[in-house]
């Protein structure tokens, strides 16, 4: 019988050490969203030694794009894995490139899946970033990988995850290269992925985080789930 899927998907892009995953957590925590993040993906797959893992750990290592392919191929297993469609879902750091949300949207298409579909920008100054960056802790357990940060989110026990209790540690993509590399390639994707968002008139609605905490961008988010994201939907 035909059965067509009704989902709620926020998009969150920014650059790297924007605050795309601590939002998305808290998301999930309190708003009960679901989460997505094709960064986690890749790391865990990396972790495992996957054939994927084994493809993209390269590109990962030195700050530049994994394929789209792979990445697509990622994320439409999660969607077509999915039973319950009654949750919002994030996804964090996805779509990146023009041509990920054109596959995208032709994934959906084609596995009637219908959608609302929600992007946020992030928008944040790039000295915040190396600042958050070289601060920032990440769980090693590839399926935790909790995000702390030294001066704004300290774990409760030094080096300790809080909710796992594995041990904690910095990203190797988070050292002070491999973040110059991460976001001088940033603008161009941006770019792309914005004229390709205009193209189909799908709006994009922008976060300004500067020097806010984690609690004050989760408010400015709920506030633009009241407002902005009441308009008529697109997608
Ligand atoms: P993130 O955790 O979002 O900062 O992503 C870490 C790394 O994973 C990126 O620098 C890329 O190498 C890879 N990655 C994650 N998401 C994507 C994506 N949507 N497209 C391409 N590469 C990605």
């Amino acid at each position: 019988m035909y059965e067509q899927k009704q989902l709620t998907i926020f998009s969150f892009f920014g650059p790297p050490g924007a605050g795309k995953g601590t939002l998305a957590e808290r998301c999930r925590k309190e708003l009960g969203f679901e989460t997505l993040s094709t960064g986690d993906l890749c790391r865990k797959h990396v972790m495992l030694n996957t054939e994927l893992g084994k493809k993209v750990a390269a590109q990962m290592k030195e700050g530049t794009l994994v394929a789209d392919e792979y990445i697509i191929a990622m994320v439409k297993g999660y969607l077509l894995e999915k039973t319950d469609f009654s949750k919002p879902i994030i996804l964090d750091g996805f779509p990146r490139t023009a041509r990920q949300a054109q596959l995208f949207v032709e994934v959906l298409r084609h596995n009637n899946i219908t959608l609302k579909f929600r992007v946020v920008r992030f928008d944040i100054p790039h000295d915040d970033i190396i600042k958050r960056l070289s601060n920032r802790l990440v769980c090693l357990d590839k399926d935790c990988q909790a995000i702390y940060s030294r001066i704004s989110l300290p774990p409760q026990r030094e080096g300790i995850c809080d909710k796992c209790n594995s041990m904690l540690g910095q990203r190797s993509d988070d050292a002070i290269d491999v973040i110059r590399e991460r976001l001088a390639i940033y603008p161009t994707y941006e770019q792309e992925l914005l004229t390709f968002y205009n193209s189909i008139n799908q709006p994009v609605d922008v976060l300004t985080i500067n020097a806010k905490s984690a609690v004050k961008v989760f408010e400015l988010f709920e506030t633009l789930l009241k407002h902005s994201f009441s308009q008529p939907d697109v997608a």
